[in-house]
């Protein structure tokens, strides 16, 4: 039987983003990988930042991105790594990471660490990238939240804390920028197929107690109507538009690509 939601062809759009620059963290992986060679393939040049080098150099190999090494747990180092490159027209807070286990359990140290790369660095970033964009008159932040940022589940109290207050520092940005021309918007993915979640399927079947080839459907597919993964490619796509003039009109908002989940 075909499938009545396949994986769309990738970039579909024609988007123009030539005479722009935009910062992606976590650019060496999954979702950030993508958004890069999705940006840099509509023309913008790409600042491509993550904890680890070797990913930034097969990126910026392929897609001409300048890699810039920085682990954003580390706020006042990656400042300074990023020292030069803050004249940017497009940000996307795109890294993080997960940690799963129940609240009782939780490791604390792991709590605050989750809060720091995923809260703190994205606020560190928007308060340096801000001023050039004011001066410009034009800006366009996209921050990659999750389906978590608009529902919680259970044993991922670190990353559902986390994705709900990016959504505040979203809503900020976009009713301070606004008169200078800035965007600022959640994106909201369910479930893509990258790397971090193939390490959640493990951590969760030990989590529920059931196998992982179980996972996918007993656990990250229950809630959405749409029964598969989402591509890194199909997110990608959507953080593109976001970045372009065409979507100068949406500001403060979160998008989910969830595959019907929230309409629950
Ligand atoms: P991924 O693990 O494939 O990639 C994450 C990247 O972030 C990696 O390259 C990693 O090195 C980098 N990174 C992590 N911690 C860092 C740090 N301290 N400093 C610098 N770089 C760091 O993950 P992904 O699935 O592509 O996730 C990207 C974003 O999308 C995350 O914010 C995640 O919460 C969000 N998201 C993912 C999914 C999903 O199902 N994969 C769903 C919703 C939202």
């Amino acid at each position: 039987m075909t499938t009545p939601h396949p994986v769309p062809p990738h970039q579909v759009v024609a988007l123009d983003l030539r005479g722009r620059t935009a910062l992606v963290t976590g650019a060496g992986s999954g979702i950030g990988r993508s958004v890069a060679g999705r940006l840099a393939a509509a023309g913008a040049r790409v600042v491509a930042v993550d904890r680890d080098a070797e990913p930034l150099e097969s990126l910026a190999d392929d897609t001409g991105a300048v890699p810039v090494v920085a682990d954003l747990s580390d706020l006042d180092r990656a400042e300074e790594a990023l020292e030069g490159h803050w004249d940017v027209d497009v940000l996307v807070n795109n890294a993080g990471i997960q940690h799963v286990a129940p609240l009782d359990e939780f490791p604390a140290e792991r709590f605050a660490y989750i809060q720091t790369v995923m809260v703190e660095a994205p606020f560190r970033l928007v308060r340096r990238v801000l001023p050039h964009m004011y001066s410009a008159g034009w800006g366009r932040i996209v921050n990659i939240s999750s389906v978590h940022g608009l529902r919680a589940s259970p044993f991922k109290a670190a990353y559902v804390t986390a994705k709900h207050a990016l959504e505040g520092l979203s809503k900020t940005v976009a009713l301070e920028g606004a008169p200078h021309g800035v965007t600022a918007n959640c994106v909201n993915p369910a479930y893509v197929r990258t790397p971090l979640v193939e390490g959640q399927i493990r951590a969760q079947a030990a989590t529920h107690g059931i196998p992982e080839s179980e996972v996918v459907e007993k656990i990250m597919l229950t809630s959405a109507a749409i029964k598969r993964l989402i591509e890194p490619e199909e997110v990608a796509e959507l953080v593109a538009y976001l970045c372009t003039d065409a979507a100068g009109f949406i500001t403060g908002t979160s998008v989910a690509i969830d595959g019907g989940w929230t309409a629950h």
